[in-house]
């Protein structure tokens, strides 16, 4: 996936966030500075054997932000413009993440830096190996639970599992969530994260006073959560689906996309572009198209402080993790734009991430009623909460996510007290 936007450093937008927030609720000192570091990192170089015979040495991360709530959570990326900094960052998102659906878990993330599309599948496989064995002692099922990000899979987390589990000596499910069915993975999880969003959108459409039934959509992204996103919208709640794009381009049509059509013309020709009927927008151009709802759901930096202004919908739904700079969140603000941030907006994945991790630690499964049904209660309960802090603080979404997120990690970090 490519990299779209200014080149901002990702911990440095993380660390202005905590400021921000801080100030707010008047956290300062010690705990301010714990806030804004990282718990433990790891760093690995290590070699893998590629096809031809030659070795090739890869720089892996995994850092674990915080665990004051409970052991740490996060996807792991294979990018070639992977940095520490960005995994730090990404894990102290998970962090506020899992604090604002509150589920006990704190937050991780992990990268290596490599480009999967230029692997054949077996150098996938023994890099992917490789590296969990060099982070097996830092991860576990009571320690630290990887799951897909960028470019992984259902399958890399297989080949993790099997590692981790052929190192223990015996099957554990648990140390990584994402799994197919068969390894234990939970039913729901594929579509969570397009789910547990258009589940967000719907709660505060009721109270931003935007229509969704007969209102209009634009989807910036349209693989996992963009494309979920988009056809539950349409299909479960009425709505007209007027952009979409993916990494070639965009299409437009404001008498309204199929959804499950555009993904049809995707899977047969790789891109949405090119769809019948539909005339051909950049990817710039998407997030100023003309639409009620606006859900950004591929990249970082993507609504700045130069196109804040011309953003035309009503609510944008951050389906992608930190789509928007701060900057652009004051001037959406005095726009009265409902911003729906990533870390409520997209927490349906680590939700039934959760799920699956229970299932896993009990050994017992639930259907996808079951799950799509807790999934619902927490995305609810969470988008009230989120709620009740703004409206409170009178402040934006993301500031009181973030604020709900970062007291429930203070409130932990307090009650645990600091050891010794
Ligand atoms: P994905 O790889 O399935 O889809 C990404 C989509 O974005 C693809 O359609 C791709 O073509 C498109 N894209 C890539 N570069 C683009 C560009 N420059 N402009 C426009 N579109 C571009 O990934 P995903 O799992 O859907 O993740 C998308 C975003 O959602 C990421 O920010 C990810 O961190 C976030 N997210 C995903 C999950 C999940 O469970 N899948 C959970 C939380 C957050």
């Amino acid at each position: 996936m490519e990299r779209a936007g200014p080149s901002v450093n990702p911990f440095d937008t993380a660390r202005r966030q905590i400021d921000i927030v801080a100030d707010l609720i008047g956290i300062n000192g010690g705990v301010r500075e714990l806030l804004k570091h990282p718990k433990r990192e790891l760093t690995v170089n290590f070699p893998v054997r590629m096809d031809d015979g030659s070795y090739r040495v890869f720089t892996g991360h995994r850092v674990q932000y915080n665990m004051a709530r409970g052991p740490t959570k996060g996807g792991i990326r294979y990018h070639p413009q992977v940095t520490l900094d960005e995994v730090r960052a990404l894990a102290a998102w998970m962090t506020w993440k899992c604090a604002v659906v509150n589920i006990p878990y704190g937050g991780a993330k992990g990268g290596v830096v490599c480009d999967p599309k230029t692997l054949k599948i077996g150098e996938l496989e023994r890099l992917t190996r490789r590296y969990a064995s060099e982070i097996a002692s830092f991860i576990g099922p009571e320690i630290d639970i990887p799951a897909p990000d960028v470019y992984t899979d259902s399958q890399t987390m297989s080949w993790i599992m099997d590692t981790y589990s052929m190192q223990k000596g015996y099957s554990v499910p648990g140390v990584v969530t994402g799994k197919p069915i068969a390894l234990g993975g939970s039913e729901g999880r594929g579509e969570a994260t397009g789910r547990g969003c258009a589940y967000v959108i719907r709660e505060a459409a009721k109270d931003a006073g935007v229509r969704v039934k007969g209102g209009t959509v634009a989807v910036q992204g349209f693989g996992n959560a963009g494309s979920v996103a988009a056809n539950l919208l349409h299909d479960e709640q009425g709505a007209t689906i007027v952009a979409i794009s993916d990494s070639k381009g965009g299409i437009v049509k404001p008498e309204g996309l199929n959804p499950h059509t555009v993904e049809e013309h995707k899977r047969k020709t790789g891109s949405v572009v090119g769809f019948p009927g539909a005339k051909a927008i950049s990817n710039e151009e998407i997030l100023e198209t003309k639409a009620d709802i606006l859900i950004p759901a591929a990249l970082e930096n993507q609504i700045t402080g130069k196109n804040a202004d011309r953003i035309q919908a009503k609510m944008v739904a951050e389906a992608a993790n930190g789509p928007t700079l701060p900057e652009a969140d004051t001037a959406l603000f005095q726009k009265k734009v409902t911003v729906l941030p990533d870390i409520l907006a997209n927490a349906g994945g680590v939700t039934v991430s959760y799920f699956e991790w229970a299932q896993d630690i009990q050994g017992f499964f639930w259907s996808l009623e079951e799950v799509n049904q807790r999934l619902e209660r927490v995305m609810v309960r969470s988008y009230s909460d989120v709620r009740k802090v703004a409206v409170d603080k009178k402040v934006h979404n993301r500031s009181a996510a973030y604020v709900l997120a970062i007291q429930r990690v203070v409130d932990a970090m307090k009650t645990r007290g600091i050891y010794p």
